[in-house]
């Protein structure tokens, strides 16, 4: 099996047999000439497959170490795609650190289609296997989580899905797979937002799912093409040429955020820095036993409130103030303002996410320019 560099720019891509085109041409096209009726080349209406989409699928799998890969136009649409495969009645046991839309599409969509959830700190896997029901059907979890960056023991998830019989999925985002790889500790599904370090320029919005079972994998496929939420081919082709830099902007990701991370917990100006790579972090033991790095992000508290945490945003200048991350560019936000505004207040105290709580995306820029402009935005306070 190649390396992850070599996947990253080779897997699932051929040059064009027609014109020997090295890279996978953006085939914008809805529909396709059969010879005969239902005598087509396996492309019959490009919500069912499109040929720069089928590449960008086979790439990802190869990535995971996953046999299948199914693109859907967002982050979300990925994840009610799995909603999908439950029915009425269904329960899922997930974690209760999610990413703000994830809890909003559990609580507010799916809820009403009758599914019933039951959120649970899943840092402690005991937690997640003592809320497990008789119609549990799925286990879900987000490791490192946002924006706590808390870690979940996936060996140990798996561990329990599989001795019940129950479904178990990872949204993968933070860690990408360069440093983390699920399917490997026995996941069932995988998913990222590609919106962030997958496509890793903030231009296109985009999710996936990846997994080997054939069978989860035949009723998914028939949901991406059921439900119609894919990808359009020129963003499939910005996701391709996004992934061909993957393994080296992970690379630099990780060694500036490390920077970045220890640079700020020694900053008197700062409370406390969460980063799994730090061996302050409460799992710094478990990062090392199941991600190969720690990524790019970094939450942290600034001593004071929520004056002195927008005294602060408002002071950076070449970081963005947006939200979204994984980006080649550095990103700065106010998670209880900004990504966790749909989680309800009681909820973002207990998780911990309080106005004083800041997350950095660190991109790919010198770290020392990073850092002059974080030092800058606290001479502001
Ligand atoms: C952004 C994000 C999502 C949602 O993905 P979209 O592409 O925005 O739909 C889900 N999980 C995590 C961890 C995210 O950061």
């Amino acid at each position: 099996m190649p390396a992850f560099e070599t996947l990253a720019v080779h897997a699932g891509v051929h040059p064009d047999p027609e014109t020997g085109a090295v890279m996978t041409p953006i085939y914008q096209t809805s529909t396709y000439a059969q010879r005969a009726p239902g005598d087509h080349r396996g492309y019959e209406y490009s919500r069912t497959d499109n040929p720069t989409r089928t590449p960008l699928q086979r790439c990802l799998a190869a990535l995971e170490g996953a046999r299948h890969g199914l693109v859907f136009s967002s982050g979300l649409a990925a994840i009610d795609a799995v909603l999908n495969l439950l029915s009425e009645g269904d329960h899922v046991v997930a974690g209760d650190d999610l990413y703000g839309g994830t809890r909003r599409i559990f609580t507010q969509v799916a809820a009403r289609r009758g599914l019933s959830f039951s959120f649970v700190p899943a840092q402690d896997a005991q937690r997640v296997a003592d809320a497990i029901q008789p119609a549990t059907r799925l286990i879900w979890v987000e490791t490192p989580t946002n924006p706590m960056l808390n870690l979940v023991d996936l060996r140990t998830i798996a561990e329990i899905g599989r001795s019940r019989g129950i479904l178990t999925g990872v949204d993968n985002t933070f860690a990408s797979p360069y440093y983390q790889r699920p399917i490997d500790l026995g996941l069932d599904i995988v998913m990222h937002s590609m919106t962030k370090y997958i496509n890793g320029h903030s231009d296109v919005v985009m999710g996936c799912l990846m997994l080997n079972d054939d069978d989860t994998y035949g009723r998914l496929k028939f949901l991406q093409n059921a439900i119609g939420a894919v990808p359009a081919p020129m963003d499939c082709f910005l996701a391709l040429r996004g992934i061909k830099t993957l393994a080296l902007r992970m690379q630099r990701h990780g060694e500036n955020a490390a920077r970045v991370a220890a640079w700020l917990e020694s900053h008197p100006k700062v409370e406390r820095v969460l980063y799994p790579g730090l061996p302050s972090h409460p799992q710094h033991a478990l990062a090392a036993r199941q991600m190969s790095g720690s990524g790019g992000m970094i939450t942290f508290f600034v001593k004071g409130g929520l004056d002195e945490a927008r005294r602060f945003l408002s002071a950076v200048e070449m970081i963005a103030l947006a939200e979204s991350l994984g980006g080649v560019e550095s990103l700065i936000e106010h998670p209880a303002i900004m990504t966790h505004a749909s989680v309800p207040p009681e909820v973002r105290r207990e998780i911990g996410v309080h106005d004083n709580l800041i997350r950095l995306s660190v991109g790919i820029e010198s770290v020392d320019d990073i850092v002059t402009d974080l030092e800058r935005a606290f001479a502001s306070i």
